[in-house]
């Protein structure tokens, strides 16, 4: 593979000797469960945040699940989450017997379509859960006021965009609760499984603390059923360790979406999604057409957004995509359809009432057509040029 998707090790090994360092404070510590590492990197992750609560969690997943629990979701409450995610944002719905509501995406964004996420409040709705998908905020003014008008409770899926803004502020620090996500492959990437919980509420951030260590307060006397959703302090350690170099990690990913974009614009066979918003609900869905008719549909940022770019995805319309992985594969270019399958679709919820499933038309449509290409941030020069040119390649031959 000349161009691999992901390459962990590249941003890991330049400080190897420093995560050497940490690893050995806290194995020679002998204190590997939550405690001081995990409390310093609750306080720098707060403040990068500017929140007042930031709570490390055993993944993202797990901090999203506690969130819920911590709102009070109950089962047969309905969830707005939008059907175009990563599968933790529903599943973590549904495992405290919620009902996740698919709410429509925008095709420009690829994020919860608020006019489509109010027509699907009924008296049963009691959260939502925007993501801020791809490393690129939500509309989160008008879903914070959509949550206000209805009394919803909003919690942040901001497992791919620890750091991204909108014009409303740092997306995980919006709402009741935000989660982030330390997975290898998220921009703040742990050696291992890890997450972490924002919240400016202090009785609630009480109630996840509570939560994240069995619902006990003190030790062994349990007010809350909670479970074991602790951070474990050696992942703590090795996290602080790339904590200061996070700002230039992103830099990096935006210079590189920024290459791509720059020279792929330059041929008529691309394009950005120029309609405001297509989700078959929306009322701009009337508004302005694409110019031509491009055969790649290339990611974009919103105005007076800032995208940390965990992922640069295209959009490969007309049944073309199969094709453009081949060519791809054969040129050596690491790629990923993130995510295959609308979750409206999944057979997991094929037992929901149908109005939770839908229509969702532009997100079955995403699904059939996304393709994410390299972008983290130790990409070369020479390989960033390779994946131009075998898009350009691919274009110019079909
Ligand atoms: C990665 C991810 C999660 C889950 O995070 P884990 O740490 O892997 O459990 C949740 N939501 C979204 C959108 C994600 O991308």
């Amino acid at each position: 593979m000349r161009v691999p998707l992901l390459d962990v090790p590249a941003q890991n090994l330049p400080l190897e000797a420093e995560m050497q360092a940490a690893f050995l404070r806290v194995f020679r510590s002998g204190r590997f469960i939550l405690g001081e590492e995990v409390e310093m990197l609750e306080n720098q992750l707060a403040g990068f945040l500017g929140v007042k609560h930031a709570i490390g969690c055993s993944s993202g997943t797990d901090a999203l699940l506690v969130a819920l629990m911590a709102a009070g979701i109950q089962p047969s409450d309905e969830v707005l989450c939008p059907a175009f995610t990563f599968f933790a944002t529903a599943g973590c719905v549904r495992r405290l017997g919620a009902v996740p509501v698919f709410v429509d995406v925008c095709a420009r964004c690829f994020n919860i379509e608020p006019s489509d996420a109010e027509k699907k409040i009924t008296a049963k709705t009691r959260a939502m859960i925007p993501v801020h998908l791809f490393g690129q905020s939500a509309a989160m003014p008008e879903l914070l006021a959509i949550a206000e008008r209805h009394n919803l409770v909003l919690i942040e899926d901001a497992a791919q965009a620890f750091g991204a803004t909108s014009p409303a502020g740092s997306c995980g620090a919006l709402g009741l609760a935000g989660i982030t996500s330390f997975f290898p492959s998220k921009n703040l990437g742990g050696c291992g499984d890890g997450g972490m919980l924002f919240s400016n509420d202090d009785y609630f951030a009480a109630k996840v603390r509570m939560l994240r260590n069995h619902g006990a307060e003190p030790k062994y006397y349990h007010a809350l059923v909670g479970g074991n959703f602790r951070l474990d302090a050696l992942q703590a350690a090795l996290l602080a360790v790339k904590v200061p170099h996070y700002e230039s990690y992103t830099a990096q990913r935006q210079a590189n979406a920024a290459f791509y974009t720059q020279e792929l614009l330059q041929h008529p066979d691309f394009a950005l999604e120029q309609a405001p918003c297509q989700a078959e609900s929306c009322a701009c869905s009337q508004g302005g057409q694409r110019q031509s008719d491009p055969k790649i549909i290339l990611p974009q940022t919103l105005p007076d957004h800032f995208h940390i770019w965990n992922q640069y995805t295209l959009r490969v319309p007309n049944g073309q995509r199969d094709a453009l992985r081949q060519h791809l594969a054969a040129e050596g270019v690491g790629h990923e359809i993130y995510y295959p399958l609308s979750l409206d679709e999944q057979t997991c919820f094929s037992d929901l009432p149908s109005h939770c499933l839908g229509p969702c038309k532009t997100s079955r449509r995403l699904a059939s057509e996304v393709l994410s290409v390299p972008i983290y941030p130790e990409l070369s020069r020479d390989q960033l040029s390779i994946v131009a040119k075998a898009l350009i390649d691919f274009c110019e031959k079909n």
